[in-house]
């Protein structure tokens, strides 16, 4: 094993058994991951964090992905799918008013 890894965020080497995440070019070590990086969960691009929006119920989507399907609701603003949004509003809200 002399094709060893290196994290790109810390500078640590790949262990024998540790697989390290390809991000672009470059390589992360799981610590270096779930600290810095995270899954899309639609497209699965590997992105930092902060262009990763978490939704209350922990699925995490790149912006790309978010724009496609989801919008913030004018009314609670919570994240939710494009399809239980009427006139930007979602399902709890309307319901609320109702
Ligand atoms: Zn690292
Ligand atoms: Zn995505
Ligand atoms: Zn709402």
């Amino acid at each position: 094993m002399d094709n060893k890894n290196i994290c790109y965020e810390c500078g640590k080497e790949s262990g024998y058994h540790e697989g390290f995440w390809e991000v672009g070019d470059v390589h992360i070590c799981n610590e270096c991951f779930d600290k810095f990086y995270a899954l899309c969960d639609e497209c699965y691009a590997i992105l930092p964090k902060d262009k990763i929006v978490t939704l209350p119920d922990g699925s995490q989507f790149c912006r790309d992905c978010l724009s496609e399907d989801y919008d913030l609701c004018a009314d609670c603003g919570q994240l939710v799918s494009k399809k239980v949004l009427v006139n930007g509003v979602c399902q709890m809200c309307r319901e609320y008013y109702k």
